[in-house]
């Protein structure tokens, strides 16, 4: 493991105590193999002069809802430590004692709640306590011999204690075992099933003593040959497959009591792991520790090809285990998996939103190397049942979920948008993202690819005159998300002018492809997927020109109009299985791709007006913008327009020939 320290860093914080603990603290945080997403924390123990003048010992400890990696020194909770030491000899305290005591610990009661293991870095009688979850001790730790190995790997330098639940049991188990203990005699403590702790009066020590400590634990797995010998395989998806993806987020949405994304992990790790042949046995014992559960249950579902009954038969066991833990206070959370076993296909990470589906698909990719490595070293063992339930429904850890942003609207949600690279396109995929939405944003334009840095939305190049192309890009996208909810088909062309008389067939052919042909394409391939979505819905960019046609507009307005009709047929056809489709009419949108302000200034000329007199030439006087048609989409795909279907809404600023 490296050894992230660099003394020209180091230095610009070498001003404070706390300063280099946050220095320290975020070379911890840069590394997945130590802490994974909050996991993880740390203490300084300084001063603080307060309000009377009068130096006071202080603990600096990881605040509740900071993360390692981007930890500033406003996230370190500040208690007064002679409190915290003294609350270590009490014999016993309740979860909502030890949670007023903290909080009334602290000299400043707006800063963040102090770590559950406050007590714990407290009593280590160091200046700077460093505590991870690193992958190779807790694997190690997770094997028939977990103990006496890392007892032969680290002879008297480490404390080896077996597991206890964190918080004050965990501070008191140390406090017991240490009470005889000679400190300097060890560099850190590894907590079977959790994590490792070192500690030292130099931040830039004990940050060694951990990456030496977890090096020696991933030398002994190198020396095994187990570090490197993970399952891999690779698996090419067939068609039925994505539909059946689609199945399985529904059966997961409706356990879960709203929608849910689902990730299909066809990485050649994830299939090595969904192909092992005893898989369904060594991935049910249990997490890498049991923190994981929170965010990835105890346990992932097992699906065979169709992946429906394994997902029902994991909510089934789910509120089995549930019922036979629940001492009759606790309410049941929901039972649907976060990931599962997709045997010989590869791995799905169900999640309600795309934050939540980064956690857990991390912690999953740690999980099954931890797992195979538990399994080389004699059999992945890991706590019982009933430890990992005591930790998943313990109240402080509960109060950590809540503690997570309320939900968006479009969280869950899944949308395609057509002709996503630029103008009305645009502004929809970024206002359903703002939204929650994962969005598979579809362009011809190559630059649709990159155009997006939100892990959110997903570019894809796509020819939307090619039925070929149109699939290959849904299924892309149902990969990666899990299915479809909403269609926003937008891709069209607004063709030169020509009169009917002037009017050539190919001219007309090519404009009808991609103002109307092209549209009914994403239809058709979308709809087994939206019958499947949650409350599923399809807009189609129409335009003014079907109420309120214009002349040398023929082609356009024909094939505008047939969209509109096809759009009133289909709001019929589908209506039947809870699927929206409605249609806009706008006009005069000049944000977009196709206009500047040579051909606006032009326009403006030819009608005898200004640039501003054009752009607001409506009843309203007002401009319209494609921000404003992406609010509309928004607006008709969310609640209040949930009992409207095969409606045709304008958004032109009120055209007299449309009212
Ligand atoms: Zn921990």
């Amino acid at each position: 493991m490296d050894n992230l320290w660099r003394d020209a860093d180091s230095k610009n914080f070498e001003y404070s105590d706390l300063a280099m603990r946050v220095y320290t603290s975020r070379l911890l945080g840069q590394n997945d193999d130590l802490v994974l997403h909050g996991g993880g924390n740390t203490s300084v123990k300084s001063t603080s002069t307060n309000i009377f003048g009068e130096k006071e010992p202080i603990l600096y400890v990881k605040g509740s809802g900071w993360d390692l990696k981007t930890i500033e020194e406003a996230g370190f909770s500040p208690a007064r430590l002679a409190i915290l030491q003294r609350l270590a000899s009490l014999k016993s305290m309740t979860d909502t004692e030890m949670t007023r005591e903290l909080k009334a610990s602290m000299t400043d009661p707006g800063a963040p709640s102090p770590s559950v293991e406050a007590i714990l870095h407290a009593i280590i009688p160091f200046k700077y306590v460093d505590h991870t979850h690193t992958d190779a001790v807790v694997a190690i730790s997770n094997s028939p011999n977990g103990e006496q190995i890392l007892q032969e790997i680290y002879g008297e330098r480490v404390l080896v204690l077996p597991y206890i639940m964190p918080g004050f049991v965990l501070a008191r188990q140390v406090y017991e075992s240490t009470i005889d203990l000679k400190w300097q005699t060890i560099e850190g403590i590894a907590l079977l099933h959790h994590g490792l702790f070192t500690f030292s009066d130099s931040a830039r020590t004990s940050y060694d003593r951990m990456i030496e400590l977890v090096s020696q634990a991933e030398d002994y797995l190198k020396a095994a040959d187990i570090f490197s010998g993970l399952a891999t395989a690779n698996y090419k998806p067939i068609a039925s497959d994505y539909l059946d993806l689609a199945r399985a987020r529904q059966s997961a949405s409706k356990n879960f009591g709203a929608p849910m994304l689902a990730t299909w992990m066809t990485d050649r790790e994830s299939v090595g792991f969904s192909c092992i042949d005893s898989i369904e046995k060594i991935s049910t014992r249990g997490p890498v520790t049991p923190d994981h559960t929170l965010q990835t249950k105890r346990i992932p579902a097992i699906l065979e090809k169709n992946p429906v009954p394994g997902v029902e038969q994991f909510a089934t066991d789910y509120l089995d285990y549930f019922t036979k833990n629940n001492d009759g206070t606790l309410n049941c959370l929901d039972p649907a998996p976060r990931y599962a076993v997709w045997k010989g296909k590869g791995l799905i990470v169900f999640a309600g939103n795309i934050k939540r589906r980064r956690v857990i698909s991390d912690i999953v990719e740690h999980t099954i190397k931890a797992i195979q490595w538990g399994e080389a070293l004699g059999g992945w063992t890991t706590l019982t049942e009933s430890e990992i339930f005591e930790l998943e429904y313990w109240e402080l850890e509960q109060a950590k979920l809540k503690l997570a942003p309320a939900s968006a609207e479009y969280d869950g949600r899944i949308v395609v948008v057509t002709g996503a690279a630029s103008g009305i396109g645009k502004a929809c995929a970024e206002a359903f993202a703002s939204q929650g939405a994962a969005v598979v944003a579809v362009d011809i334009n190559p630059d649709i690819k990159n155009l997006y840095s939100e892990t959110s939305v997903l570019g894809i190049v796509c020819d939307a005159t090619s039925d070929n192309s149109i699939q290959a890009a849904i299924e892309e996208g149902v990969a990666a998300f899990g299915g479809i909810d909403i269609l926003v088909s937008n891709a069209g062309s607004f063709p030169a002018s020509s009169t009917v008389e002037e009017m050539d067939s190919a001219f007309l052919d090519e404009t009808m492809q991609i103002n109307f042909n092209s549209h009914v394409s994403f239809i058709r391939a979308c709809t087994p997927y939206l019958k499947l979505g949650n409350d599923p819905s399809v807009i189609l960019m129409s335009s003014k020109n079907v109420p309120a046609p214009g002349p040398g507009a023929g082609a356009y307005s024909a094939a505008k109009s047939a969209l509109t009709q096809i759009g009133r047929v289909a709001a019929m056809e589908l209506g039947g299985y809870g699927i929206r489709v409605n249609m806009l009419h706008p006009n005069a949108v000049f944000d977009t791709g196709i206009w500047n302000e040579e051909i606006l200034a032009k326009r403006a000329e030819n009608y005898g007006m200004t640039v501003d007199e054009y752009k607001t030439n409506n009843i309203l006087k007002t401009s319209i913008t494609s921000h404003d048609v992406a609010g509309l989409v928004l607006t008709i795909c969310g609640d209040t327009f949930a009992k409207t279907t095969g409606a045709q809404v304008p958004i032109d600023g009120g055209n007299d020939r449309v009212i």
